[in-house]
């Protein structure tokens, strides 16, 4: 092993890779700061879809002709690179539309045949919607340890919210919204001392952080594709293969299936057996092409230029009159959630797109959280691979503009 520091990526050739950055927007320089949201595509990833579908397009597993073999063979492989990325054995990653339907799955297939009356699902105050809303749906209670002043979570408050009924630890691996990143093993290890399943959810972890669901021991692990620079609408889970054993499927069709009739079915093996339908294709191709190409510049390199942005962009923004960052945990991500004196973030984030700088505002489907720091909405400044110094700067300059017009 070379343990030598990651060496400092390439800016221009990593931008020069996204066509979509090259555009100007209300005719300024293009600062894109939404990454939380969705990241943009490289140039690798757009030419693995199209050459899927100028090549290779057949529904797969079902028909003997070349094409056909040839959809199947590119599907299949899609599911070994995704696999090997997460150090994951390849039947126990299962396709999905992404994070929420990954966790929705989990509550459905897993959660609800096992839930009683009374019992709880873990959390954390930090959680996405997405790790809230399905396994209340499930039938289970949701218990939130809370988070402290800087947005970390009180992990001894955390431990004290196990009781006899807590039938699964659910946490996010990096706050969408703050930015912190969650103690995962320590997380997983005290969980299974007490016996109780853990679901990770990767949604802002997996382009950002190097993952090995193995090494973490996760019992679940969901992410989505569109926010690691791969297509919208797919995504995947990655579970234990006892859990997927026991778990019955949540849709039927085409594919799930091992044998149909009139009395009966049974079902295919895993992970087929939770995909019904024709799958997106195209959409796996896709991510894994994003993979390859995030793996090849590796991501903790990524993740020592976000760092190293993250730290400018704080110590930029404190320079702003008025600003308030929500969320400063020690162990965080390239995420900047502010408020400013005098400014609705829906102003802030309208004079910010008059200056080309695309951000996000509002609640970012965490509204515990808003709760929890008493305000109604942020603005929020969230990196990527190709965001430099310039797109911070820029930001910054915008902002000012803001406390000028609102002070
Ligand atoms: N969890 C977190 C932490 C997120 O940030 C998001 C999306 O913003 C989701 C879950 C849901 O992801 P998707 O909408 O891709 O299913």
């Amino acid at each position: 092993m070379n343990a030598a520091a990651p060496q400092p990526l390439d800016l221009d050739a990593i931008r020069a890779q996204f066509p979509i950055l090259t555009q100007k927007a209300r005719g300024k320089r293009l600062a894109y700061l939404d990454n939380a949201a969705t990241t943009q595509k490289p140039e690798a990833m757009l030419q693995a879809i199209d050459h899927y579908y100028r090549t290779s397009n057949a529904n797969v597993h079902r028909a003997v002709h070349e094409l056909a073999e040839r959809a199947t063979l590119a599907y299949e492989g899609a599911r070994d690179r995704i696999a090997a990325f997460l150090n994951a054995p390849r039947e126990q990653i299962v396709f999905t539309r992404g994070t929420t339907e990954s966790i929705n799955l989990v509550a459905r297939s897993y959660l609800q045949p096992r839930v009683q009356p009374g019992d709880e699902v873990l959390l954390t105050g930090m959680e996405h919607h997405s790790d809230i809303v399905p396994w209340q749906l499930a039938g289970a209670k949701t218990v939130a340890a809370p988070v402290d002043d800087r947005g970390a979570l009180i992990f001894e408050e955390w431990l004290r919210l196990f009781s006899p009924r807590t039938r699964l630890v659910a946490v996010a691996q990096i706050s969408n919204t703050l930015g912190t990143i969650n103690p995962i093993a320590d997380i997983v290890r005290e969980a299974h001392a007490r016996g109780v399943p853990v679901l990770v959810d990767g949604a802002q972890g997996i382009a950002h952080l190097p993952t090995d669901v193995r090494a973490l021991d996760v019992d679940f692990y969901a992410f989505s594709a569109h926010k690691l620079y791969g297509p919208t609408g797919f995504g995947a889970l990655y579970a234990k293969r006892e859990h997927l054993e026991a778990m019955d499927p949540w849709q039927g069709g085409g594919d799930m299936i091992r044998t149909v009739a009139f009395s009966g079915s049974t079902w295919n093996e895993v992970p087929y057996k939770f995909e019904a339908g024709t799958p997106d294709m195209a959409g796996a191709v896709g991510c894994a092409a994003a993979i390859e190409w995030l793996d090849a510049l590796g991501v903790e390199r990524v993740a020592a230029h976000e760092h190293a942005l993250l730290e400018y962009g704080t110590q930029r923004l404190q320079e702003v009159p008025g600003l308030r960052l929500i969320g400063t945990a020690p162990h965080k991500a390239g995420i900047l959630s502010f408020v400013m004196d005098g400014a609705h973030p829906q102003d802030i984030g309208t004079i910010l797109d008059l200056e080309g700088v695309a951000i996000r505002t509002g609640h970012h489907c965490t509204m515990p959280l808003m709760e929890r720091f008493g305000v109604p909405a942020t603005a929020r400044a969230s990196l990527a691979v190709y965001n430099g110094a310039d797109d911070i700067d820029q930001l910054y300059a915008a902002l000012m503009k803001v406390h000028k017009l609102f002070s």
